[in-house]
């Protein structure tokens, strides 16, 4: 059994000025109940166009909270990593800022690393979400699982309690593309999953649309499997395959029937299907070659423009945590 830690919470904010004045003092409350050496709140303001800093700043006088101030929206993975890369407890609570991951779990998660696990990871039932963007997420699941070796749970998102030994080590990972899921899987560690059933966001929308979502797939399948890359080459190897079987017949018929001038279909067919496969291919090296570049900049994942807790209001420029 491992003795009472002390807890820190990262949760990154986007526009959750309505959340917020109820979401921290419920959080607060149950940690209260719990056997802590002690707590912190750290909250990521991760550049937000509500009042969210506003309301920060007044439930800093009463409640054990660290304030990030990203100095522009630089989205929930950046948001995370900044957290993660404050924390000072023995272990980390990952929690969304509106209600949707249940704080009710959090004794049961926390008992779970008392009993030895370095990582407890709630699963997400997806009851809130459409059936469509249910069958995607599993496709696209099975679509990780088979091209790449790192075994990234199924419906685990980023509600999830972890030891300070899993927080250094994802501290220590220096790319700039960051996936959380597929990094949290990276790093290993004795890890258990915990069911819970996703609640309805309380205030505000979602910040996810397609198009994030998306980019946010292709993050994760080109930073955790170079299979596509290799998908060309066994096209290409078949196709060649292909046109030298078919070359052959064509010099075989017009040896033995003559030329025949016909052949102008297959040909405009043959030109349109090879064109589009070799296009597709140029886009997928694009993908990565466009990963290297974001990597050889070398910028910050993010920039803490000022840091507020109770005990000191500090500013800094920049947060250069490139390691
Ligand atoms: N979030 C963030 N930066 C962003 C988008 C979202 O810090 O650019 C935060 C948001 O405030 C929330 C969490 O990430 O605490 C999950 O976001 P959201 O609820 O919009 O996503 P969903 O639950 O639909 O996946
Ligand atoms: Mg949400």
């Amino acid at each position: 059994m491992r003795t009472n830690p002390f807890l820190s919470c990262v949760i990154p904010a986007y526009n959750e000025a309505g959340n917020l004045p109820q979401f921290i003092p419920a959080l607060a409350a149950k940690l209260d109940q719990l056997d802590l050496a002690g707590y912190e709140i750290i909250v990521i303001d991760d550049g937000s166009k509500d009042n969210t800093l506003d309301v920060l700043y007044s439930l800093v006088e009463n409640y054990p909270l660290r304030v990030l101030e990203l100095s522009r929206n630089f989205g929930k993975e950046a948001a995370l990593s900044a957290g993660l890369d404050h924390v000072t407890g023995d272990i980390a609570l990952l929690i969304d800022a509106d209600f949707q991951h249940p704080i009710d779990e959090i004794p049961t998660m926390l008992n779970l690393w008392r009993n030895g696990y370095d990582m407890v990871y709630g699963i997400r039932s997806r009851n809130t979400e459409s059936w469509l963007k249910r069958v995607f997420t599993h496709a696209y699941y099975k679509l990780m699982s088979f091209s790449t070796s790192v075994e990234i749970p199924e419906n685990a998102g980023d509600f999830r309690l972890i030891d300070e030994k899993v927080v250094k080590a994802i501290q220590n990972l220096p790319e700039k593309n960051r996936y959380m899921k597929g990094l949290y899987a990276w790093v290993g560690f004795k890890s258990i999953g915990l069911q819970f059933s996703e609640q309805e966001r309380q205030h505000g929308t979602s910040s996810f649309n397609f198009k994030s979502l998306f980019n946010l797939a292709i993050s994760g399948l080109t930073g955790f499997s170079d299979l596509p890359l290799r998908v060309s080459t066994y096209l290409g190897a078949l196709l060649a395959f292909m046109a030298m079987a078919y070359g052959f017949w064509i010099i075989l018929k017009t040896l033995i029937e003559g030329s025949s001038v016909p052949g102008w279909a297959t040909l405009v067919a043959g030109m349109t299907l090879l064109g589009g496969i070799q296009l597709l291919f140029i886009g997928i090296l694009g993908e990565y070659i466009g990963r290297i570049y974001t990597e050889v900049k070398n910028r910050p994942k993010y920039i803490v423009a000022a840091e507020y807790s109770k005990a000191k209001n500090s500013s800094s420029t920049s947060d250069n945590k490139t390691s």
